[in-house]
């Protein structure tokens, strides 16, 4: 008899089923704090902010606080710099007992101080976390006179662990930006320029997109944040467009640039011909004067399209058929996914994010077929049962979603901030497709306990 595992009470809400037939209500609850002892696959408030900010690379990023927090975030992202390499290293205050009871500002000024001496960084990002939002320190009073003294900016990240969720955290992050946006000269900048926001340079995917843009004719000035420089942000408030990826940590900061330097921007996924092949033509559609920048963007992707797709109908004839169930951080990154994995035949019946929103929620029950599941914020039991009930054969996740993966038998891809292998532009959509189809037929899943035993 197949086990039946169940939904927490309290948890109903987040989770909804796409039926056939009549037209369904739909009322997913999301946008709130996770469920006590769901176990969330979420991070903290101060880890949203970490991700957003660490691939500044040429700033310092100290951690204020206890240990834990600084080694929980140790080199956080696959972000790969062209230059130096200060993001990398993890700098904490280190708090113990006395410095709790009688307050750490002065060992945060100290620890400042000598880190700007030793690696004369360009900037130095400060972030809280829990145990300062409790004891108050004045970390704001700390960075000013840092900076007066040593003449970089010092940016104060309010990030407190407890006092949201992630997205919160990346608020925190794009506050902390926005401070050091529009200090620069913007003198010598293009008018066809734009800043590449949400992209992260995992493995170098902020080279590949750069790249495309800079072969139709497009400057780009700031990446923010992959293989991030600090002039270029302070400078970055002088482009005509802001090109959005990740929408979830990003979007906060394009609407505030737009309000205070009347800059537009727009959302766009590089992962996926589909994605990809648009995200270039609308940004030459807003470029109408400059009518070649759009004749270079077809010949892109018509070159990059011609290259991969006899490999991708390999994969494809493999792959028809099996079921992908999704779980990643921000929603936007499921639509993108759903359509790749359509593109190499493959459906998908479980669809969830850990910070998705309602607006998000309703354009993935009108993409997805009937009889997939989708979840808010879910936790490991959840996530294992609908892999189990919907007999998914691939799970694509991040790094806490892999060893579920592999206890229930299943193939695993990683599409989080950890992984190694680019998956933006056209040339990581054959890597993701590759990748699917290695572990997905691996021969391995012949001898491993498929479903867990529980099949
Ligand atoms: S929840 Fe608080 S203590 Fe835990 S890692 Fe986040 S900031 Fe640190």
């Amino acid at each position: 008899m197949k086990e039946e595992i169940g939904i927490l009470e309290g948890r109903q809400h987040q989770v909804f089923e796409k039926k056939s037939g009549e037209e369904q209500q739909f009322d997913i609850a999301c946008d709130k704090t996770s469920l006590s002892g769901s176990v969330s696959q979420r991070a903290c408030v101060f880890c949203g902010s970490r991700v957003v900010l660490y691939p500044v690379a040429d700033a310092i990023h100290i951690v204020h606080g206890p240990i834990g927090c600084a080694a929980y975030t140790w080199d956080i992202r696959g972000a790969v710099s062209s230059g130096p390499e200060l993001h990398r290293l993890s700098f904490s205050t280190d708090l113990q007992e006395m410095d709790v009871i009688y307050g750490g500002e002065k060992k945060l000024y100290r620890s400042l101080i000598e880190l700007i001496d030793q690696y004369k960084p360009n900037a130095a990002f400060i972030y809280s976390t829990c145990i300062i939002g409790l004891i108050g320190d004045d970390i704001d009073a700390v960075c000013r006179k840092v900076a007066q003294e040593k003449g970089i900016p010092v940016m104060p990240v309010h990030s407190e662990g407890f006092k949201g969720t992630k997205k919160d955290g990346y608020k925190a992050a794009c506050s902390a930006l926005m401070k050091l946006i529009g200090t620069g000269s913007t003198e010598g900048i293009s008018k066809c320029s734009i800043n590449i926001l949400g992209e992260f340079n995992l493995a170098g995917e902020a080279w590949i997109i750069r790249e495309y843009y800079e072969k139709m004719g497009i400057e780009v000035v700031a990446t923010m944040t992959g293989d991030g420089r600090i002039d270029a942000i302070r400078r970055s408030h002088g482009v005509s467009l802001n090109v959005v990826q990740c929408s979830g940590s990003m979007t906060s900061l394009a609407k505030e640039m737009e309000e205070k330097y009347g800059i537009p921007y727009i959302r766009v996924s590089y992962f996926g011909f589909e994605d990809m092949s648009k995200s270039l033509y609308d940004v030459a559609a807003l470029f109408p004067e400059r009518p070649e920048i759009m004749e270079k963007a077809r010949e892109i992707v018509r070159d990059e399209i011609r290259k991969y797709y006899p490999e991708m109908q390999k994969f494809k004839g493999a792959l028809s058929g099996k079921k992908a169930a999704i779980y990643v951080g921000g929603a936007f990154k499921t639509f993108s996914l759903i359509k790749a994995l359509r593109t190499i035949g493959m459906s998908v019946v479980l669809a969830g994010s850990q910070t998705g929103n309602k607006d998000d929620y309703l354009r993935l029950k009108e993409m997805c077929d009937e009889g997939t599941v989708i979840v808010d914020d879910s936790n490991p039991v959840e996530l294992s049962k609908f892999v189990l009930e919907k007999e998914a054969d691939l799970l694509i996740g991040g790094v806490k979603e892999r060893p579920i993966a592999f206890k229930l038998g299943v193939g695993f891809c990683d599409h989080n901030h950890e992984r190694k292998i680019p998956l933006a532009g056209f040339v990581g959509m054959y890597n993701f497709a590759k990748e699917v189809y290695e572990s997905v037929m691996s021969p391995v899943w012949q001898f491993a306990p498929r479903k867990g035993g529980l099949a």
